[in-house]
């Protein structure tokens, strides 16, 4: 009896654990917020790094990688730090880019486009990168921003684990409320490691995701005219 319960047990968590695979490589996301605990941040980064560099260094051994070889011996330290410093550095809300805002002195009403803005992020399913292009438009309500800063907001929303729609959405309402403009739009292109260089090992597929609020999503000609100007081109 008691073999048999075990049995059934197993038998639940290997299909528990072939659907969270599934969920994985379907990419399905489950928040628009990223999934933190509450005290993601009481750690402070150089005890993060002593950790993550310790278990790292477990998971290569796991491996049976010999880490007394001098080319291996760094590679847990440097993986740590890269993650805390690099890589992972935008789940922490103290390296928010400050957003300052201008106003708008010339009065520009028309639509400001800015694209082909280079992103390196990483699958939350995976731990590989996303890469490609993000391309941001907004009308101004009066306040304007340094183009610069679109840069910076869509780099610390990509220096997470992420799911690309996320990324998104992520951008577009970050851009809305430092804008305090209801129209922007945020379009990503992007690649998935996890896709083209293993499971089903498509190299040529991209994924494009959107966001479109205020005009752009309800006027069809402002939706179009970004459209326009992006032309999804490499
Ligand atoms: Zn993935």
């Amino acid at each position: 009896m008691k073999q048999k319960e075990t049995l059934l047990n197993t038998m639940e968590i290997d299909l528990a654990k072939e659907r969270f695979e599934e969920l994985g490589d379907e990419h399905v996301g489950t928040s628009v917020e990223t999934p933190l605990r509450e005290d993601a941040f009481e750690m402070d980064d150089d005890l993060k790094i002593e950790l993550i560099e310790k278990h790292f260094r477990e998971i290569m051994n796991v491996m049976g990688l010999d880490l007394t070889d001098d080319s291996l011996k760094g590679t847990p330290y440097r993986v740590a730090k890269m993650y805390v410093k690099e890589i992972f550095s935008g789940l922490d809300p103290k390296n928010k880019p400050s957003i300052k805002v201008f106003e708008n002195k010339y009065k520009y009403k028309q639509m400001l486009v800015e694209k082909d803005i280079t992103f390196y992020s990483n699958c939350e399913h995976h731990f590989v990168p996303i890469f490609g292009k993000a391309h941001v438009a907004y009308i101004s309500q009066g306040e304007v921003i340094g183009l610069s800063k679109i840069n910076r907001i869509v780099q610390y929303f990509a220096k997470r684990p992420q799911v690309q729609e996320r990324l998104t959405m992520q951008i577009g309402n970050e851009l809305k409320e430092a804008l305090g403009t209801d129209d922007v739009a945020v379009i990503l292109d992007a690649y998935h490691l996890c896709v083209s260089s293993r499971g089903v090992e498509d190299t040529n597929s991209s994924t494009v995701t959107s966001y479109y609020s205020g005009k752009f999503e309800h006027d069809e000609q402002s939706r179009n005219e970004f459209l326009k100007y992006i032309e999804l081109k490499k």
